[in-house]
Formats: structure tokens, C-alpha cells, sequence
């Protein structure tokens, strides 16, 4: 699976709340597949990913908010000590915004401008193994 850093985040704290039913849809089908197995490896890209496949941001190939978006992956990034292309265990990425991000409350920082942020600070500290943490 590929996966834009920042929505190591957004996959945490998703809560069924979403752009449109299609994303939805297929945000709830990600889920399933990383509960199913928290083991299996994640890319971390650079621009479209697997969830971008099926918001309707998405034009021309691009996010309608390039230059947030990429802010916010580059933030998880670097408070991660990942890069772009690197591949680990959805686990390892989400255990490790987990505690550098949500637990530090650097998502503050990093996407604190967000217009879904109220709903996360409203949310669990979020899952990683397929339970809440
Ligand atoms: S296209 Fe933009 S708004 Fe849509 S999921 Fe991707 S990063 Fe988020």
C-alpha cells in the first residue's frame, strides 16, 4: 500500500467522516485491510496515495491543496526520521506518529490548520493493531 505521510495521521483518527461516500468507501476498505494485517508494508510517497485515489480533490493527478498537504507530509517526515520511498509496517509508521505526533501534540504544528483538526482533537488517541489506544 502507498500512503502520504500525513495520512499515517488521518487513517488513526478516522472516525467515518469524509469528502463524499466514494471516499469513504474506500478510506473504510484501507482500514480493513491494515486492521486485517498491521504488518503488511506501507511506502511512504510523495503526492497521490492510495487514499487520494478516490477524493474528489484529486485533479489532474494533484491535490486541490498541494502545497498544505505536502507541508503536513513533510512535518510527518521529519518528526518521524522518515523519508519519501522508505517502506516499513503500517504498525512501526503508525506506532511511530502515534507517539511523536498525537502523544507530543506536534499535530498542532503540523496540522493545526487542517479543517478536519477540530475532529481530531475530539477523537481517541487513535489505532494502530486494529484496537484503540
Ligand atoms: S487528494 Fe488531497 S484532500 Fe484528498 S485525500 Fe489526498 S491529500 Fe487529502
Amino acid at each position: 500500500m502507498k500512503l502520504r505521510p500525513h495520512h499515517l495521521l488521518c487513517i488513526q483518527k478516522y472516525t467515518g467522516k469524509g469528502y463524499d461516500a466514494p471516499f469513504a468507501a474506500n478510506m473504510e476498505k484501507i482500514i480493513r485491510r491494515l486492521q486485517a494485517d498491521p504488518g503488511q508494508l506501507i511506502q511512504l510517497v510523495e503526492g497521490r496515495d492510495d487514499v487520494c485515489a478516490a477524493c474528489p480533490h484529486m485533479v489532474d493527478g494533484r491535490c486541490a491543496s498541494e502545497e498544505k498537504v505536502n507541508r503536513m507530509d513533510r512535518g510527518v517526515l521529519s518528526a518521524c526520521a522518515r523519508s519519501y520511498g522508505q517502506a516499513d509496517s503500517w504498525r512501526a509508521l503508525a506506532d511511530a506518529a502515534g507517539k511523536r505526533i498525537f502523544q507530543t501534540k506536534k499535530s498542532e504544528e503540523i496540522c493545526g490548520d487542517c479543517q478536519w483538526i477540530e475532529l481530531c482533537r475530539a477523537t481517541r488517541e487513535g489505532w494502530i493493531d486494529g484496537k484503540e489506544e
